[in-house]
Parts: structure tokens; C-alpha cells; sequence
């Protein structure tokens, strides 16, 4: 089958024939029909994340955003059958560790990020493995399409496990939102769908007019103004109760923490750059003195996706309206390139693997 494989950091992925994967007894190959293409997929083609002990090996096939058709199961697998359309979280749990069974499997003791390690082979190919495949694949609703579940990919799940399970947003609380690519305009219609007022911020006209459109309340142009707290605590009276910083660096970091109210909780989604190798410096005597709280989130539990789901069927967030661009496989590589001067806006996806 066809894969778009790492071969050298940074530069254009090899588009090769693999062999396709086998299901071993607990898991199932998925026959990939839409893929979303992310900034964690620029990160690991970067060759980022050595500082965190993360970096992606040479030789990953990469894609985690996957939706498709379930083409062959493992012996041991009962609860799905070849047909079944499903979405593959990018965080695979193992079903058994006691957070997964918690409820927690985004950070199971013996998980798998899918698309960033060679025990789980990712989706820019015709086809992937899932392994534990009752407990992480989510079957798809009828009236889903595999492009908008590829669209969904890590971006919502991230945004909406942050906002809804690890801040309890209440509705009519202010969210700042920092860095609106497709993880941070995510954020903003889940958010403004939670019932928050949503202050949208990026130094990019057309993103922020596509956060309006998604449902900011407002939206600040930070290669305009002089300082980003500033602004947002002149819209929301005293500063935000959640903040956002879907980039990851050190001055959406900064700005983010900086822009809470007394009490405020600053969620931390963006992955750091070459520049910050996951160090950024933060006001910790003010944190303290304000009962500011500061939170990493990642992914989100598979069996947590229905809540997400139940708000595609209900019209309440649409994430096929991210989509600007569809893709074959073999152009993957120029999307990833145009991302290292954040020439990309909205989500783009794969969709079609033969060519
Ligand atoms: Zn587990
Ligand atoms: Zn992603």
C-alpha cells in the first residue's frame, strides 16, 4: 500500500509502497478515507520534541487524524465488523491500565500516539492499524462523513477535553483564545458553542475573520496592538476566566497567563517550537498571589468522543466548516512546508491515498 514515510527531518516525505498491516487478535485495519494534516505533524516532520523526549523516529509513517472504513478484525474483536465506518483517536489506550479505565485513556500507562511511533504506523496511507480496537475506535454517526471526522482529528477533541473536562467552563465566562490555526479556531466554537464569550487573538487577518465567523465575540490583531493583556481585559472587564494558548510559544504562553482574572485558568494546548524547547518562564509570585491555575491538557479519552459527536448531530459545532483544502496523499509534504511560515489557515485533509 502507499505511505508517505519520514525519511529526513524537514524534508519532503517519501512517498513508498509499505506492507499493509496484518490486525493482530485485539485490533483491526482501517482502510483510510480522510486525513487530517496538523501542526503535531509539522512538529514531528520538524524533528521536534527531543527535548521532551518525543521526537519522532525516521522511517514513522505519519497521521493520527484518520477516518475510514474498517476493512479486516482480529479474532478476539466482536464488537466490530468489516464495514463499520469509524474515527481513530490519535491517543490509543490499552483498554486495561488504571486510567483507562478510569476514563482516562489519553494518558494510559501503555498508550500509543498514533502517526508518532513505529508501534503505531499512521494514516497518510491506505490503510492503518488499530490496536485495541473495541476501547479506541469511535463508530461514526450515519450522517458523518469521514472528512469531517478527519477534520474533528485532534484539534476538537483537544480543545473540547480541555475546555469541558479539564476547566469546568461555565457558560458566560470569558475564553481567550491564543493562536487560531486549526487547533485554536477549534477552541473558539467549542467555547462560544459552551456559552462563553470568546476573545479570539493572532497576528493574521484571515484566520481571525474565520474566528469570527466560527463565533468570537471579538477578536484582537496582536501585530497591532501594544499589549495583548491589555486588550483582552478591555473587553472582558478583568481579564479572561479560561485562556487558551493554542501555539505554544513563549509569548502566547506569556500572554495567555497574563490575561486571566484572579482565579483565572490558563490551559496549555500548543506544543513549544525549536526556540522555547519546552521551556517558557511564567510570573509565578502573581500566579500565587492570584490563585491562578496552570494546566496541560492533551487529547482526549476515547470514550469521551459521544459528548463531541451528540454536538455534530445537534448543529452545534461543525468542524467540516474548517476545511479550506483537500488533498492526495503526495501533497502532504508541500502542506507541511507551508505551515513552517504559517501559510495555511483552517484544516486540510487528505482524501485520496492512490495518488
Ligand atoms: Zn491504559
Ligand atoms: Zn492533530
Amino acid at each position: 500500500m502507499r505511505a508517505a514515510v519520514l525519511e529526513a527531518y524537514g524534508e519532503p516525505l517519501s512517498i513508498e509502497s509499505v506492507p499493509e498491516p496484518e490486525p493482530e487478535p485485539h485490533g483491526a485495519v482501517v482502510e483510510v478515507e480522510a486525513c487530517g494534516i496538523c501542526r503535531s505533524d509539522w512538529h514531528a516532520w520538524q524533528g521536534h520534541g527531543e527535548w521532551a523526549d518525543d521526537q519522532v523516529s525516521l522511517g514513522q509513517v505519519l497521521g493520527h487524524e484518520p477516518a475510514g472504513r474498517v476493512v479486516a478484525v482480529g479474532e478476539d474483536v466482536t464488537r466490530l465488523s468489516v464495514g463499520d465506518r469509524v474515527a481513530v483517536p490519535f491517543n490509543l489506550g490499552d483498554g486495561a491500565c488504571p486510567h483507562c479505565l478510569n476514563g482516562h485513556g489519553n494518558v494510559c500507562d501503555d498508550g500509543h500516539a498514533l502517526g508518532f511511533e513505529m508501534d503505531a504506523q499512521g494514516a497518510f496511507a491506505e490503510a492503518v492499524h488499530v490496536p485495541h480496537v473495541e476501547y479506541n475506535a469511535v463508530e461514526l454517526p450515519s450522517n458523518v462523513a469521514p472528512e469531517e471526522m478527519a477534520a474533528l482529528g485532534c484539534r476538537y477533541v483537544t480543545a473540547f477535553h480541555a475546555l469541558s473536562h479539564r476547566v469546568d467552563l461555565a457558560a458566560g465566562d470569558w475564553v481567550a483564545v491564543h493562536g487560531c490555526g486549526g487547533l485554536g479556531l477549534a477552541a473558539v466554537q467549542l467555547a462560544a458553542a459552551l456559552g462563553a464569550g470568546v476573545v479570539a487573538v493572532d497576528v493574521r487577518e484571515e484566520p481571525l475573520a474565520l474566528a469570527s465567523d466560527l463565533g468570537a465575540t471579538t477578536t484582537v490583531d496582536a501585530s497591532t496592538v501594544d499589549d495583548v493583556p491589555d486588550e483582552v481585559a478591555a473587553v472582558t472587564g478583568d481579564g479572561a476566566h479560561v485562556s487558551v494558548d493554542a501555539l505554544g510559544r513563549a509569548e502566547t504562553c506569556r500572554n495567555s497567563v497574563d490575561c486571566l482574572r484572579t482565579r483565572g485558568t490558563h490551559v496549555q494546548l500548543g506544543l513549544t517550537t525549536e526556540a522555547e524547547r519546552g521551556e517558557v518562564s511564567l510570573p509565578i509570585d502573581a500566579m500565587t498571589r492570584w490563585d491562578i491555575s496552570f494546566l496541560g491538557s492533551r487529547g482526549m479519552p476515547p470514550t469521551r468522543y459521544d459528548e463531541l459527536l451528540r454536538m455534530m448531530e445537534t448543529g452545534r459545532i461543525d468542524p467540516g466548516a474548517l476545511v479550506t483544502r483537500r488533498v492526495p496523499l503526495s501533497a502532504v509534504s508541500d502542506r507541511l512546508a507551508a505551515m513552517s511560515d504559517y501559510g495555511t489557515r483552517g484544516v486540510e485533509v487528505v482524501t485520496e491515498f492512490g495518488r
